[in-house]
């Protein structure tokens, strides 16, 4: 990374009177160009902190950071803006053009296939993060560069409750960056073939477990259509994933489902086995919206009737237990 951090504009202030975000993410904001057997969308809003923070507005105050490019069209974010979520922690690059993905699905769709990841800026990005955001009580290391993961660690406030998300791009390219990530954090998500690869098992039980070995107070392994597991020091979790009939593109699911967790948790703020519990339902919840539109098409419309009535829906398609 190069140094200094003048190259870098903070194109909105904090909010009027602004207090101080009880969650904080930090992640990618990007353009990504999308193709499912249901259409195809070129340059569309995407990224992973975008999807993140939209789901988790629902639950708490948020604040998103991140990185944007020279190219950036600003308006992009207005819903955020008008949502309520803090954008003062979003840092404009005046050199290097935004962070940009290319991704197919095909067949069952529970895999992206990335056909090309540009980094621009997203590759030199040096985080600041705002005043207001440091003393945030959670912490979301959507994905992104494991560097600047931990250099959003390196600024939070001592107590903090940290998780992060990575993928595969990650594990291969920066392991010994990402690990060093995964010793600082409380919390991990990631996919099967992600737990089986870092964990280096194939045992999926087998590899949750080892997973908290780093230190981590748990981690979500999650398997796309299949549901989620949530492994803690207590033991382990599951739940199947919502049966939605019409999966138009998941790209977004997983940061969607980060974001009903982690919103959950910073609402109760506490992550005892409970609430651990109840988090893991949220994000299953709202993971299952973002699937039913192109990018963050259906997000956008989302309102909390649909996000309570789902909740019901989902109720009844758990077996009860008693
Ligand atoms: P997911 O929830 O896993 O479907 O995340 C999808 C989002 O991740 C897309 O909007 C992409 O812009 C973003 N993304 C793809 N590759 C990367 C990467 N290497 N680093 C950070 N974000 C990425």
């Amino acid at each position: 990374m190069s140094s200094g951090t003048s190259r870098y504009e903070s194109p909105f202030g904090a909010p009027e009177g602004a207090v101080p975000p009880r969650l904080v993410v930090v992640g990618s904001i990007a353009y990504d160009s999308i193709e499912t057997p249901h259409g195809k969308r070129e340059r569309v809003l995407g990224g992973a902190a975008c999807y993140f923070s939209w789901i988790a507005s629902f639950y708490t105050r948020v604040g998103l950071s991140g990185v944007i490019g020279r190219d950036f069209e600003l308006e992009l974010l207005s819903p955020f803006r008008e949502r309520g979520i803090d954008l003062s922690g979003v840092q404009s690059d005046t050199e290097n053009d935004s962070f940009f993905w290319r991704g197919r699905y095909e067949g069952d769709m529970n895999s992206a296939q990335t056909l090309e990841t540009r980094l621009n800026a997203l590759g030199v990005y040096e985080p600041t993060l705002p005043a207001h955001y440091r003393k945030a009580p959670f912490v979301f290391l959507a994905n992104t560069h494991p560097a600047v993961q931990n250099a959003v660690l390196d600024q939070l406030d001592e107590g903090a409750f940290s998780c992060c998300d990575s993928m595969n791009f990650w594990i291969e390219n920066e392991p010994d960056e990402l690990r060093r990530v995964l010793e600082r954090v409380d919390g991990f998500f990631c996919n099967d073939a992600e737990a089986r690869s870092l964990a280096g098992t194939t045992n999926l039980i087998h590899a949750g477990r080892k997973l908290l070995e780093l230190g981590l107070k748990f981690a979500v392994v999650k398997k796309g259509e299949h549901g989620a597991l949530l492994f803690h020091r207590e033991g382990v979790f599951g739940i199947p994933a919502f049966p939605t009939k019409d999966v138009k593109d998941p790209t977004g699911a997983g940061d969607s489902f980060a974001g009903g967790f982690m919103g959950a948790l910073a609402a109760a703020g506490e992550a005892g086995a409970e609430q651990l519990r109840a988090a893991l339902f949220e994000g299953t919840v709202m993971a299952s919206f973002t699937v039913e539109g192109f990018g963050l098409e259906r997000l956008f419309a989302l309102d909390e009737g649909s996000v309570a009535e789902r909740r019901r829906q989902l109720r009844d398609f758990l077996p009860k237990a008693d």
